[in-house]
């Protein structure tokens, strides 16, 4: 069975991590991704247990109390985040090619926690880009934004952590990128 590192992925929010990872998986139908656990609500459209495990407090106070989560963090100052252990380490018993979209703190807790764990920060052509992208999502709230945007901030100051720093400029270019880097050349279409 071939073995595949697992991937870290993060980046500052509205940098397009989202679409990247979803035409990645277009292209390679065997990476397995990670639905996190999460105390936000549901935005229009995204479905629980696809998007993510939509959580209470209490419910996520559980799953921590269980040891449930590989890593978790309080993101933008807001809602809890977490990864569920169980589906990542049987998704790696099986040999697939596994990836994690993380934020800064969650990206470094898996990559110490993962054997063999290779991670990417996308990061933005430059800051305007990316406060219009995250403005045309049109996903948040003003002062929502904002908090994003401070975060952001940290987030591009730690990018030198990263095994790699993809530019995400020209979508299909980053998946290219992330193909190579990941060595999943021939799994992917
Ligand atoms: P994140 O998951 O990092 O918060 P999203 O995937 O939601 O970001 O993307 C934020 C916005 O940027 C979306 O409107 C998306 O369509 C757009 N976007 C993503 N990648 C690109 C790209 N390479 N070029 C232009 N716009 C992009
Ligand atoms: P959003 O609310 O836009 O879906 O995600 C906000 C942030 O949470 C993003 O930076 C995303 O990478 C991060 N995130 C999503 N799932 C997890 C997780 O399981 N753990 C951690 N630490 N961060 C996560």
């Amino acid at each position: 069975m071939r073995r595949f590192c697992p991937l870290i992925v993060t980046g500052p929010s509205g940098v397009g991590k989202g679409t990247v990872v979803a035409a990645l998986v277009e292209a390679c139908p065997e990476i397995w991704v990670s639905v996190s656990a999460t105390t936000r609500p549901p935005r229009p459209g995204e479905q629980d247990g696809v998007s993510y495990f939509f959580c209470s407090e209490l419910e996520f106070d559980g799953l921590i109390a269980a040891d449930g989560l590989l890593e978790w963090a309080q993101v933008h100052g807001a809602a809890r985040y977490g990864t569920p252990a169980a589906p990542v380490a049987a998704a790696l018993a099986e040999g697939r090619p596994v990836l994690l979209e993380l934020d800064l703190a969650g990206a470094r807790a898996a990559k110490a926690r993962l054997d063999g764990a290779r991670s990417v920060f996308l990061a933005p052509p430059s800051w305007e880009e990316l406060v219009r992208r995250l403005e045309g999502r049109g996903t948040e709230s003003a002062a929502t934004r904002e908090r994003r945007l401070a975060t952001a901030r940290t987030e591009l100051a730690a990018a030198g952590e990263f095994d790699i720093i993809i530019v995400n400029d020209r979508l299909e270019q980053t998946v290219a990128e992330l193909v190579e880097f990941a060595g999943l050349g021939a799994e992917c279409a």
